[in-house]
């Protein structure tokens, strides 16, 4: 496939919706031209080990080493420490397969020696064989917390022990304030031409990022293109539809244009929500409508390759300024 040499990309993401986006854009964007900003909200310790599901999911996904089926964890895994850890009476509710659990050993071993997790992470991702820049948001710690009826959750026992039941009233990313984007990551979104807000969770994956002191500040003025992750009204995995129902807003791609609001120069839809396109219009940002579905892999580089291409013609004509 031919590469796309010249655009500078930055694309933010969260893990399984961004990830499928994000390795579309590594299929067609050559590594100089093409950095992955991660959220690090959802990661916490387990078992002793630090976990950072989303970082993992991007590189996994990009490796070629994701488990298609479950969308986070590895392929091929199996799952002996799991079951022998069950067995002696430990914790089941976090699934943690064999190889997996190397990543978070390793990642730990060396966290625990003084390394930063960019650090790690750029050599992990030098390991598995995978030639761009993948950042975490940040080195230091931001916890998201949901704010619940049952009280406030920290994010994994919200979405994998309590499978996102409780009803969410808010959310907390506990010492996102204090903390500084990871290196790279303002120099990355300077030195770029489009930023491209791929299709995650837009409370708790892209929130946290544009929350870190500094990088909504790095996209105002900038070309900004968001995919929905929200289609027909539903997620397609997840909990975000319901999230913006308990949040008191009907869930639709309108709704995710609008809560992204002055950041968005454009927005990518779902050709089932076309009717809100002049809504969206209305709103100060550009629709787009395509086919945003990535159930297979050869969907993904075709909708990297339109959004691209979307970016490449608000470029070529700069909108009017972003309120
Ligand atoms: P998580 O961190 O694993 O929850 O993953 P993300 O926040 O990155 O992604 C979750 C979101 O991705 C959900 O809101 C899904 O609707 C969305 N998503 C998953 N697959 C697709 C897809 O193929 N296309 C689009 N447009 N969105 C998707
Ligand atoms: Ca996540």
């Amino acid at each position: 496939m031919q590469k796309n040499k010249r655009l500078k990309i930055v694309a933010l993401a969260g893990g399984v919706g961004g990830a499928k986006l994000a390795d579309g854009l590594a299929q067609l964007v050559s590594p100089d031209c093409l950095t992955i900003i991660v959220n690090t909200g959802d990661d916490f310790e387990h078992l002793g080990l630090y976990i950072s599901p989303d970082l993992d999911t991007v590189c996994y996904n990009l490796a070629g080493i994701n488990n298609p089926e479950t969308g986070w964890g590895r392929r091929n895994e199996s799952w002996n420490a799991m079951h022998n850890l069950v067995a002696l009476g430990g914790p089941d509710w976090f699934n943690l397969g064999d190889n997996d659990l190397g990543t978070h050993l390793e990642r730990t071993r060396r966290l625990g020696a003084g390394q930063t997790l960019s650090q790690i992470t750029r050599d992990f991702c030098h390991a598995w064989g995978i030639h761009h820049p993948i950042l975490p948001m940040s080195d230091d710690v931001i916890q998201t917390w949901v704010d619940t009826e049952q009280g406030q959750l920290l994010f994994q026992e919200y979405f994998v022990r309590l499978k996102c039941q409780p009803r969410v009233k808010g959310f907390e990313f506990r010492g996102i304030k204090k903390a500084a984007p990871a290196p790279g990551v303002l120099e990355s979104i300077f030195q770029a031409d489009l930023i491209i807000i791929c299709p995650s969770n837009p409370w708790v994956s892209i929130q946290p990022i544009l929350g870190v002191p500094g990088i909504r500040d790095a996209l105002t003025g900038r070309v900004v293109v968001a995919v929905s992750p929200i289609i027909g009204g539903q997620a397609l995995k997840g909990p975000a539809a319901k999230m913006y129902r308990e949040m008191g807003i009907k869930p639709s791609a309108l709704k995710v244009a609008q809560h992204y609001g002055s950041i968005l120069s454009a927005f990518i839809m779902d050709s089932t929500d076309q009717s809100q396109a002049g809504d969206v219009e209305a709103s100060g940002i550009r629709p787009m409508i395509t086919n945003i579905l990535m159930n297979e892999i050869p969907e993904r580089a075709r909708l990297a390759k339109e959004t691209i291409q979307f970016g490449e013609m608000l470029l070529r004509a700069p909108l009017k300024e972003k309120s």
